[in-house]
């Protein structure tokens, strides 16, 4: 397997990180068995949050044995010093250890978010040991862009993918340029990408950035598993994948980030904002199911208040995001009904 150093961390990371979020959907046994199947299979870098509810407990549980061989990252959304030490310190109790390699604050777009003792809790901890680094996972590229150029934080962890555009691919650079880990989450665009060879062959050209592939199934974990061993190159058939992503993606599409949420009428928004994709890209008939409908049918009640849009860091026009989506969502079922 692939290892990249983390910036100027001192950190030798696998390339690619175990994304810990997912297994929160799996009882602790199943858990349990795909993280030391990870470890087994070669990955040395796991990534979890204090927001993930029992997934640094299952960490804990499966890998507290081996904790010298691996790097864990974790992340609080503590915005004062009492939360972000509290977490620290939860965060040390579920995974069963007495460091942290990474520490990063997790989904920062402003500096009141750091700045209101959440940064200082951090340092103290650091000075205290039970935390070895600081970073910063943000989806705003504003603020990367400034956190980079501040020199306050060892890593910055940013959504990066193939569809990635061109201001993207250059914070990437200026951040790796500055001696810092970048670290790429929705390597798959929030799931838009289907094809793991593909993105596996991109992210290998990409020097320097750790993917993190979100883990829920054992199925998914051997598909990474096989891809590291086997290592494939691009290719022309690759790019061709790559290029017609791109020309049907574009730059504009949710990402289902979730930074809209919530919406005060209730509507699922980071689902129903990309639905065109979810039927179109993967089997269909499960989103036409009277629940998905009854979701879908709820964006009638929009009032256009406008929050959503004013929180999307890709600048989506969330509110007639959602109407052309309702529009084609019911187009697309009429077109297809007769099959369901
Ligand atoms: S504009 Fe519509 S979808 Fe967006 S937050 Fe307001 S009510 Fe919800
Ligand atoms: S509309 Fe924007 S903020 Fe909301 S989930 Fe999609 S990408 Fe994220």
């Amino acid at each position: 397997m692939r290892s990249v150093k983390l910036g100027n961390t001192g950190l030798t990371v696998t390339k690619p990180a175990f994304g810990a979020l997912p297994i929160q959907r799996r009882d602790k046994d199943e858990a349990v068995r795909i993280l030391r199947r990870a470890y087994e299979g070669g990955i040395r870098y796991f990534d979890t949050a204090n927001a993930y509810t029992d997934s640094e407990e299952k960490i804990g549980l499966a890998l507290a044995g081996v904790r010298e061989n691996i790097v864990i990252s974790t992340k609080s959304t503590g915005r004062d010093y009492d939360t972000v030490a509290k977490h620290i310190q939860t965060s040390l109790e579920r995974l069963k250890t007495d460091y942290i390699d990474l520490f990063q604050f997790h989904m920062v777009s402003d500096w009141d978010e750091v700045d209101n003792g959440a940064y200082q809790a951090a340092l103290d901890a650091k000075a205290k040991g039970y935390i070895r680094h600081i970073g910063v996972t943000s989806h705003s590229i504003r603020f990367s862009e400034e956190a980079v150029a501040s020199g306050r934080f060892e890593t910055l962890q940013f959504p990066f993918s193939y569809l990635s555009s061109d201001e993207e691919v250059a914070l990437v650079r200026s951040c790796l340029n500055a001696g810092m880990g970048f670290i790429a989450m929705k390597a798959l665009a929030g799931g838009m990408l289907a094809n793991a060879r593909a993105v596996h062959a991109f992210m290998r050209e990409q020097d320097g950035v750790v993917p993190i592939y979100g883990v829920q199934t054992m199925e998914e974990l051997e598909q990474w598993l096989a891809l590291a061993d086997e290592d494939p190159a691009m290719t022309d058939e690759l790019q061709a994948v790559i290029d017609k992503d791109r020309a049907e993606l574009g730059g504009q599409f949710c990402r289902s980030c979730g930074y809209c949420m919530p919406c005060p009428q209730g509507i699922e928004i980071r689902q129903c904002a990309r639905m065109d994709m979810l039927i179109r890209r993967s089997p269909w008939r499960p989103y036409f199911t009277p629940e998905w409908q009854a979701k879908m049918n709820k964006i009638n009640d929009c009032v256009n208040c406008g929050r959503c849009k004013s929180k999307c860091p890709y600048h989506l026009d969330t509110p007639n995001v959602l109407k052309y989506m309702l529009k084609d969502y019911w187009e697309f079922y009429e077109a297809h009904k007769a099959e369901l």
